[in-house]
């Protein structure tokens, strides 16, 4: 494969750069931040309980071969990630499901809307919000409106603000109705948390005598000449020095907070859709069980991405930006034709990070052809 360069030291860099090391001798992985593991970045803090930096990830994936992948470098324990909206006052489960519906309505409602929704659809499915507003049936109808109403239109104007309505179906495919009374958030076959963090799992994928990493070195300032082939997991619109105008990231904004409690809420995810400006709030030490008196929460506050002042997290997925991604692409490919293109901000994709591990086999394996 010859030498190779990999710009981003998160999962999808750290994974390729695992993968190339079987294959070739020098591989040096820049990245322009002082830490390794990209947004995944975790710590532990002075009460010994794990924060995610940029926000909680929580992996989860059917693919076993990812699964398989990244077990070679850390344990996981089993936690399922459940997620409850205060919804007029109430926690309830989302999706929005059997138990939520019985929790949200008065029983003889909660019987008939469970009685309809098993007419029209199979136990176990999974409806997309807007599938099911257009039911001809006035129960189901009034479902669909008030799940819309508490659970949908307010988180997602905060979360994506002026963008939400050019938002196409990938997200708001992510909050279906669930036919069933399983509460998790996630149906995968494999969930979990890397038992020592995020960043000791990416720490033990780039261990390789033939990696080199060099964090606070931007692609800019690095002489990258002597590469046979460069692979760029960050975003293409700096890369090309945003001559095509910028590409539309949505940004998040964490307060942390300390809490001298054992806990502050009932599990790791509170969304809150309809009340404060903040989407959610969660609670660090849920996820690898941490024992401590204290708990950490972080209180998320959307905003756009702003260079300078922030960092992307979200690429804002509508057709008018996959085309913006798409110029910007072709002429990044003119410029640099030995350099490939991966990850969330590198393919401009909503990836989740088992998504982001399973293109960094896919790239991997067309750079062996
Ligand atoms: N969403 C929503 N209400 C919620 C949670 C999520 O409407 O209570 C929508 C919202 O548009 C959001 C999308 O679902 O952007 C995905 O949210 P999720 O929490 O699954 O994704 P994450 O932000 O963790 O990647």
């Amino acid at each position: 494969m010859g030498s190779i360069l990999i710009i981003g030291a998160g999962i999808s860099g750290a994974a390729l750069a695992n993968l190339c090391s079987e294959k070739t001798d020098k591989i040096t992985v820049i990245d322009s931040s002082d830490h390794i593991a990209g947004n995944c970045f975790d710590y532990r803090d002075g009460n010994g309980i794990m924060i995610h930096r940029y926000g909680s990830h929580i992996f989860h994936t059917s693919d076993k071969r990812v699964w398989d992948y990244l077990n070679r470098f850390s344990g996981f324990n089993t936690y399922m990630h459940r997620v409850v909206a205060i919804i007029e006052g109430n926690e309830i489960p989302i999706p929005f499901n059997f138990n939520s519906i019985r929790m949200a309505f008065p029983k003889e409602l909660a019987d008939r809307i469970e009685h309809k929704l098993l007419q029209s659809y199979k136990y176990g499915t999974k409806i997309p919000i807007k599938d099911f507003m257009t039911q001809d049936d006035p129960d189901l109808i009034f479902l669909a409106e008030y799940i819309y109403e508490n659970v949908f239109v307010h988180y997602t104007e905060k979360q994506w603000g002026s963008s939400s309505s050019s938002l196409d179906g990938a997200v708001t495919a992510r909050v279906p109705v669930y036919l069933s009374r399983d509460d998790r958030y996630f149906q995968n076959t494999y969930q979990g948390i890397p038992l020592e963090g995020y960043t000791e799992m990416i720490r033990k994928m780039l261990d390789r005598p033939n990696i080199e990493v060099k964090l606070n070195t931007s692609f800019k300032d690095f002489d990258s000449s002597g590469y046979d082939l460069i692979f760029y997991t960050g975003p293409v619109d700096e890369l090309m020095d945003y001559s095509l105008g910028p590409l539309p990231y949505r940004s998040v904004h964490f307060k942390m907070e300390t809490y001298d409690r054992e806990h502050y809420q009932s599990g790791a995810a509170v969304n809150y859709p309809n009340n404060y400006d903040f989407t959610r709030i969660h609670e660090y030490k849920y996820y690898l069980d941490d024992k401590s008196d204290r708990t950490v929460i972080a209180k998320e506050y959307s905003e756009d991405f702003v260079p300078g002042k922030n960092e992307r997290y979200y690429p804002v997925p509508s057709e008018a930006n996959r085309e913006l991604y798409a110029r910007y692409l072709k002429i990044a490919s003119e410029k640099y034709p030995n350099m490939r293109f991966l990850g969330r901000l590198g393919d401009y994709q909503y990836y989740d990070m088992d998504k982001a591990v399973a293109r960094a086999f896919q790239v991997f394996e067309e750079a062996m052809q």
